[in-house]
């Protein structure tokens, strides 16, 4: 990392911590987050949290672990190829789904919907709330302290009336600005490895065929290239050369586009980047390919009636709790009962009234946020099973 770009982020043009910290000695301040990261208790939970199968379904299907380790391991090339800062995009790409829910989209969009009134349930914030405020293994400070660059990074997406309320790293939602290019890369990583690892899980599941997929331009191209070169070989193995061949790709497209892009705006700094257009990007053609394979696999992977009917016992899991949990937050552990209070809120004006009721719902959505899929299932039999005694 002694040859970093100059429009790199670095630990010389970081805005740094939230809370002041000396420099740490033999590590960057990057890979200080990073090894926060991976030692926060949010991160072992991603184990057992769904990516699109339910980690009881089997096991080799992608969990949001591996998912955000074949995350890190893509920006990473990227990032080392464009002379940025590796760690910053490792770290970026461990952290990006943190604040997922159990049970994938249909867990967040179940929690979205129960936290409707007390300002919605977004994953991306939630994140960003894990490695500000939930995480609590320092003694000086909520949350991991990371530096500023990464936390603008894990805030991939995020609406204009939640970015107002953030201050300095939800500024470039409302100004239209842009973060580093390590977070660019992470970001795409992201999108990388699931259109391919779903393909694979996908296709592992039985619940798309290679029949059915050699539609997609993008796989048809590699799986024939793959038959011609090694006739007869096995289906398994055409399916993982073929989507090796699929990552190498758009890895190689990305970096090549990206280059040309740096190389037509020269950014001379970071701040001219953050003023410049996405210059991590596709280009056009292949930015059409992947866009195609993504529509696929929503079509027949994700809106699968096998895939839906998990997501509607998912959505009835987490909106159970939460109704529970809001009716009476006795039920709730100790740990987060002492930071709701009481349920009898007494004589308060009306207004506070609906503060504390607000706050309330903010940490059984916490609660339930930070569940992993079995603990979810084992939480909903506990407390409406009346053969569980507790
Ligand atoms: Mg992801």
């Amino acid at each position: 990392m002694t040859d970093l770009a100059p429009y790199a982020a670095s630990d010389h043009n970081s805005r740094g911590r939230r809370y002041d910290e000396d420099t740490p000695p033999g590590r960057s301040e990057f890979q200080r987050d990073r090894d926060r990261i991976i030692h926060s208790g949010a991160f072992r939970r991603l184990e057992y949290k769904t990516q699109v199968f339910v980690n009881h379904e089997g096991d080799l299907f992608r969990t949001r672990l591996t998912h955000s380790i074949e995350v890190a391991q893509i920006a990473r090339s990227i990032a080392r190829r464009l002379r940025l800062n590796e760690d910053l995009a490792e770290a970026i790409s461990l952290a990006h789904d943190l604040g997922h829910t159990p049970f994938g989209h249909a867990g967040q969009d179940a929690l979205n919907v129960c936290m409707k009134a007390y300002g919605g349930f977004e994953h991306n914030l939630q994140s960003l709330r894990v490695v500000d405020k939930l995480e609590d293994r320092y003694a000086a400070f909520d949350g991991l302290n990371l530096c500023f660059e990464t936390r603008e990074g894990i805030l991939k997406h995020c609406s204009a009336d939640n970015a107002a309320k953030l201050g300095d790293v939800g500024e470039r939602f409302v100004k239209g600005r842009r973060p580093t290019l390590e977070a660019q890369v992470a970001n795409l990583a992201d999108e990388i490895a699931y259109n391919n690892h779903d393909v694979d899980d996908g296709l592992r599941s039985g619940l798309i065929t290679l029949e059915v997929l050699e539609t997609v331009p993008l796989v048809a191209a590699q799986l024939n290239e793959v038959r011609q070169a090694y006739p007869g070989l096995p289906e398994r193995r055409v399916v993982h050369e073929t989507v090796r061949r699929m990552i190498n790709l758009l890895v190689t497209d990305l970096i090549r586009q990206s280059e040309a892009n740096i190389s037509k705006h020269v950014p001379a700094t970071l701040e001219e980047v953050r003023g410049a257009p996405a210059l991590i990007a596709y280009s056009t053609e292949m930015n059409e390919q992947q866009r195609a394979l993504k529509n696929f696999l929503r079509i027949h992977l994700y809106r699968h009636y096998r895939v839906l009917r998990m997501s509607a016992k998912a959505q009835r899991i987490i909106s159970n709790l939460f109704d529970a949990f809001m009716a009476d937050n006795r039920l709730l552990p100790p740990h987060f009962q002492q930071q709701v209070g009481s349920n009898d809120t007494g004589h308060l004006p009306a207004f506070l009234e609906k503060q504390q009721e607000s706050d309330r719902a903010r940490t059984v959505s916490d609660y339930i946020a930070g569940m992993t899929d079995r603990y979810a299932i084992r939480e909903h039999r506990r407390i409406f099973a009346v053969e569980e005694l507790v």
